[in-house]
């Protein structure tokens, strides 16, 4: 499940590439994989939702929303499930301390380091 604390907040310049969305008229089915999904069924449906995302005016924010938001599910932005958890390692090893303490949900001077839900401006 995706980190409803991490999204951006209910701004409409927030959310608007979404109308740009090559997928926006697709069947969602082929970016989501069904319950059970293993083997070729698996590699061709994400392969083709790739090809739809290769081809999208908005793929570098919905890459964004997805990693930020934390997205659990699903192909986002070109990225399966196991590439944006690459993806995310790759981000918290090279971005500078302030913007890794943002992306962990932890506050300046917060003691326990647990996320501070809701304290976070959009
Ligand atoms: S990058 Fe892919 S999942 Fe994201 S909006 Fe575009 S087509 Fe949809």
């Amino acid at each position: 499940m995706s980190d409803a604390s991490r999204l951006p907040g209910a701004f409409e310049d927030r959310w608007e590439w979404q109308y740009r969305a090559a997928c926006r008229d697709a069947d969602f089915r082929l970016f989501f994989h069904p319950p059970g999904e293993r083997g070729p069924a698996h590699d061709d449906r994400d392969a083709a939702a790739k090809r739809v995302c290769a081809h999208c005016a908005v793929r570098t924010a919905c890459l964004e929303y997805a990693l930020d938001s934390r997205e659990a599910h699903g192909v986002w932005g070109g990225l399966t499930v196991e590439e944006r958890r690459a993806a995310l390692r790759t981000r918290q090893r090279t971005q500078g301390p302030e913007r890794r303490r943002a992306a962990s949900g932890m506050t300046r001077g917060s003691r326990s380091g647990r996320r501070q839900a809701g304290r976070r401006s959009p």
